[in-house]
């Protein structure tokens, strides 16, 4: 499951409870509040969400530059 916090970035929670308190550990992740696993499918889409937000991050600050020429 991903979140979404107040700036924008992507958190990973957990699929089972819905926490955001996940314990990566060894490749494999694991929910604090309830021990499940988190499916690699997650992690996948979690990762690919922070490129997003990594890359859309750059554009808006090379977008602010341009306008303020001064
Ligand atoms: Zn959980």
């Amino acid at each position: 499951m991903i979140f979404t916090n107040p700036r924008g970035a992507p958190e990973l929670a957990c699929d089972h409870c819905g926490c955001r308190w996940v314990d990566r550990l060894k490749g494999k992740a694991y929910c604090y509040e309830c021990g499940e696993e988190i499916s690699d499918e997650a992690i996948a889409e979690f990762q690919r969400a922070i490129a997003d937000f990594s890359a859309g991050n750059r554009s808006a600050s090379a977008a602010g530059q341009e306008e303020n020429p001064e």
